[in-house]
């Protein structure tokens, strides 16, 4: 069975092998070198000082919020997708006063500068980078970046399916990310990259309080105990998308959507131009029956999620993926059209 899905990947042979090794005592010089080998290497990914701490996408978006937004702040998210609305939830349990902007498409540059001048003073702007529930890519963040900087709004961004598979403009204040997708390595991590000073005035549980993890890149000393395994699964991963270069990894996504786009013949979720780079999405008549087929054919892909639950099936193309495994499963795909 190879996994075509929106996270956790397919994995390739030597990310597996990297783990298999008792993990090191994470005190000791032995596991030191791994873990800066790892954040060596993930700050080539992404600016800013780099968390690698145990937890989920979910808890590495939580930790975003919690250390960047105090309660009663008034915080734009917006949000296209179910994944956006996770977001706005968050900051809602942070206690912070949120403005949920719902929209089918990400907004233009010009369509937030509006939005942020009719609100008023915002703290800052919550979007997800590339929205998993809708096969949705937000492009243009590099002019939205510029836009709630001038507003001197600080940006959160959600990239857990995103980075480093689809780009991101370097310096966003902060960036909540994950192990488990376009990284390349099992679940375990949760991944931040941090270029703003953390905000938070009270409140944050220990386990999330990323003071105790801005001198890890110079001490090698994790405030608790690391997620030992994944780091080596990380170490890997980081070095052959490293060998291959982020440009070409990005490109060899695209390329891949390119693909499984031109031979489906079903109706996209998205637009072309808002199509990401990890993970597509397709309405079909029966989401149950286009997935069994699927896995007769020896595949695991995803139904949607919230209203699409019934209604789309997401292929993700990050991993151990072949142009024959996208063929065939756009073979089967068009079969149960
Ligand atoms: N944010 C996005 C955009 C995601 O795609 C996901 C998971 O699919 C999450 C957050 C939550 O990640 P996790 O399931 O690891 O908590």
């Amino acid at each position: 069975m190879k996994y075509l899905t929106p996270g956790p990947i397919q994995l390739p042979d030597f990310v597996i092998k990297a783990m298999y090794r008792q993990p090191a005592f994470h005190r000791s010089e032995e596991f030191k070198q791994s873990l800066k080998s790892v954040l060596d290497r993930i700050s080539k990914v992404y600016s800013g000082t780099p968390v690698i701490m145990p937890g989920t996408g979910t808890l590495a978006v939580d930790t975003m919020v919690y250390n960047y937004v105090n309660p009663g702040d008034r915080v734009l998210s917006i949000v296209f997708g179910e994944f956006g609305k996770r977001l706005t939830a968050s900051l809602r349990s942070r206690g912070a006063e949120v403005y949920e902007w719902e929209v089918q498409r990400p907004p233009e540059p010009e369509e937030v500068d509006d939005k942020i001048r009719k609100m008023g003073e915002v703290k800052a702007v919550a979007l997800v980078h590339n929205e998993t529930s809708m096969g949705i890519a937000y492009k243009q963040l590099a002019k939205v970046a510029d836009v709630v900087k001038s507003h001197g709004a600080l940006l959160l961004v959600d990239s857990v399916s995103g980075m480093p598979a689809e780009p991101l403009p370097p310096g966003i204040d902060v960036v909540a990310t994950a192990s488990h997708k376009a990284f390349m390595a099992p679940p375990g991590a949760a991944i931040l990259f941090l270029n703003a000073e953390p905000a938070a005035r009270s409140g944050v549980p220990p386990a999330m309080d990323l003071k105790g993890y801005l001198k890890v890149p110079s001490t090698l000393d994790t405030p608790y105990t690391p997620p030992i395994s994944v780091i080596y699964a990380l170490e890997a991963s980081l070095e052959y998308i490293l060998g291959l270069g982020l440009e070409r990894y990005v490109e060899m996504h695209r390329e891949r959507m390119d693909l499984l786009y031109g031979s489906v013949k079903l109706k996209p979720v998205p637009e072309p131009r808002f199509r990401s780079n990890t993970v597509a999405a397709f309405f079909v008549n029966d989401v149950k029956s286009a997935l069994k087929s699927l896995r007769d054919a020896g595949y695991v892909a995803s139904a949607g999620m919230g209203p699409y639950k019934d209604k789309v099936v997401r292929v993700g193309v990050m991993g151990d993926v072949t142009r024959e495994d996208i063929l065939k499963v756009a073979e089967v795909l068009n079969n149960v059209a």
